[in-house]
Order: structure tokens, then C-alpha cells, then sequence
């Protein structure tokens, strides 16, 4: 899938659309989901053009990736949900019904969460 530079997350790194900024670094930007589903509903994304897990993690530096995974961590720390439990979820394509083609990473916490999935 190419990378369509209009998506809603290209123009926030774009300065184009406002978002809250929670961290960010060279590589990476976080902010508030703008309909968040729990207390704590961060969006972790990386500066570069990536599409989903499987091309972040097929085309991107070392750097990038250690990233992303550092500022998911630090950002648990920070809003104090690291002691309480919080989730990470990737939406990747048609079946998780990614709505963003810019790579993201929620982390969400603050409350129960429940259960991972249905079972069907
Ligand atoms: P996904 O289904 O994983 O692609 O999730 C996309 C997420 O982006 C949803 O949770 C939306 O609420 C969120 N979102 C969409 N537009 C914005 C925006 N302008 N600022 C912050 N979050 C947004």
C-alpha cells in the first residue's frame, strides 16, 4: 500500500490540524486520541511515512524502532499507568479496521479494560 500524505496524521505531523502533544522526539510524536475510550487513550506515532506494523518494521531504522518503543513505555510511566495495567493495540489493514494509513499505536489505560476480545 503506498503512503497517502493527505492522512489525518500526516497533516498533524504537518503542523496542518492541532493535536494535544503528550511526547515527542525526533522520531516520534504522541498525542491525545481525539475520542479517546479510556482516561488514558495515547496515539504513539513515528515521524516517518509507514503504513502499518509490517512496513514500519520492514523499512524503518533501528533508530525508528527503538523509538517507538521507548516512548510507549516512557508514556506508561508518565500517566501513571504503569502500575495499574494498560494495553497497546495496532489497528493493521482491512480486518482491524485501521481508519488512519499512518502507522499508530494506542496505549490505553486509566480503567479495567476487560477482557482482549470477544471470542466469536
Ligand atoms: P485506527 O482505527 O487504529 O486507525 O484508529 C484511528 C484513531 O485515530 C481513532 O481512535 C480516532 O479517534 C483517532 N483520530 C482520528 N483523527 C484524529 C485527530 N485529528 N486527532 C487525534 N486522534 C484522531
Amino acid at each position: 500500500m503506498t503512503y497517502d500524505r493527505n492522512n489525518v496524521f500526516a497533516r498533524i505531523l504537518r503542523g496542518e490540524i492541532p493535536c494535544k502533544k503528550v511526547y515527542e522526539d525526533e522520531h516520534v510524536l504522541a498525542f491525545d486520541d481525539i475520542s479517546a475510550r479510556a482516561p488514558t487513550h495515547v496515539l504513539v506515532i513515528p515521524k516517518g511515512e509507514y503504513v502499518s506494523l509490517d512496513d514500519f518494521s520492514a523499512n524503518a531504522s533501528e533508530a525508528e524502532i527503538a523509538a517507538l518503543a521507548r516512548a510507549l513505555g516512557r508514556i506508561a510511566r508518565e500517566r501513571g499507568v504503569a502500575e495499574s495495567g494498560y494495553r497497546v493495540i495496532a489497528n493493521n489493514g482491512p480486518a482491524a479496521h485501521q481508519e488512519v494509513p499512518h502507522f499508530h499505536v494506542h496505549l490505553l489505560g486509566g480503567r479495567d479494560l476487560g477482557g482482549m476480545l470477544p471470542r466469536r
